[in-house]
């Protein structure tokens, strides 16, 4: 689940307006480019354009195998709902393991203490090394929403996990010179009840708090997450509670693709994943797409199925988070 932040959706509504009052030609342009309506989730303003070099080289962009990537999100989906601590969870933690043998992996599991009382929770990280110090972490959560009866979440849940499994397989085929890429696949990302900064995010706020401690962090260059990316009618969002400059770097990567249309028609402040990795000081980057159906309307609901969601989708998100991982090595 994601839920928009109300607090800073206010905030990003109020601020363009006083913008406005300072750079009045400016923003009057720009106000052109905006919609005849804006719904609940949406910024008064439209995200800055962005320079982009013209200039796209030639063979050596990112392309994942994208029929691949779905078959796992149809193997991940077949698994049936899979909240924390059911039976489907657990053979979906053993099928991922399954998949990255051979890998550098880790765990992370531990109690967590829910409104529902406790339940195992377990981060998943396998390490790509690279010759460069440091480390991008592309991450997803692989739990569904528990609340929802039949819920077996195609887009939210299905889609990075199976994303994840690709790009393992895109990073283990060859050395990197850039800098390690580590992939999470978070768990408990779901509200056990009701969404709130104790009832969410469960094992992204364990691992960043982890890496706190043990001085990890201090390795994460950037931190980019992919949550809700396979919608046959991908619209990713800018999101106002990620980290500017790393949004331009995913545009810009999305543009040197000829993906451009597909980011940042609308901004809306996200709380995902990222968020504890932000608190802890590491640039973050979350491409989601909260448009899921019309008005978001397939969101947390049984129709979050496999026949809304297209392997392109996964395609297009695989590529541009693997070209913003390459931008970023040359950073
Ligand atoms: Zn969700």
């Amino acid at each position: 689940m994601i839920v928009p932040d109300k607090r800073r959706r206010w905030l990003a509504a109020a601020v363009p307006g006083l913008l406005m009052l300072v750079l009045a030609p400016l923003a009057l342009q720009r106000l052109g480019h905006l919609p005849e309506t804006t719904s609940a989730t949406q910024a008064a303003a439209p995200p800055a354009p962005l320079a982009v070099s013209a200039t796209v080289p030639s063979g050596d962009l990112p392309h994942i195998n994208a029929a691949r990537a779905m078959q796992y999100v149809r193997e991940v989906v077949a698994f049936g709902p899979r909240p924390i601590g059911s039976e489907a969870h657990k053979k979906l933690e053993a099928y991922l393991v399954a998949h990255l043998k051979g890998a550098t992996v880790e765990h992370d599991g531990f109690v967590a203490s829910t409104p529902d009382g406790n339940f195992p929770i377990h981060n998943i990280i396998v390490k790509f090394p690279g010759a460069k110090p440091g480390a991008v972490v592309i991450g997803t959560h692989y739990d569904t929403l528990m609340s929802v009866k039949n819920f077996v979440g195609a887009n939210d849940g299905g889609s990075g996990t199976g994303l994840l499994l690709e790009l393992a397989n895109q990073l283990r085929s060859a050395q990197r010179s850039g800098y390690s890429v580590w992939l999470v696949w978070l768990d408990g990302e779901e509200a056990v009840r009701q969404w709130s900064d104790t009832d969410s995010l469960y094992g992204s706020r364990h691992l960043a708090e982890k890496w706190q401690k043990d001085g990890t962090i201090t390795q994460v260059k950037a931190f980019l997450l992919a949550d809700m990316i396979g919608d046959a009618d991908l619209n990713i969002d800018r999101d106002q509670n990620s980290t500017p400059w790393l949004e331009n770097l995913v545009y810009e990567a999305a543009s040197r693709l000829g993906y451009q249309s597909h980011f940042f028609a609308r901004q809306l402040a996200i709380g995902d994943d990222h968020i504890p990795f932000a608190k802890a000081g590491v640039p973050v980057a979350d491409l989601i797409d909260f448009d899921y159906g019309y008005n978001n309307v397939f969101w947390h609901t049984t129709q979050d199925r496999l026949d809304k969601l297209s392997p392109k989708s996964l395609e297009i998100t695989g590529d541009v988070l693997l070209e913003t991982v390459r931008l970023l090595d040359q950073k």
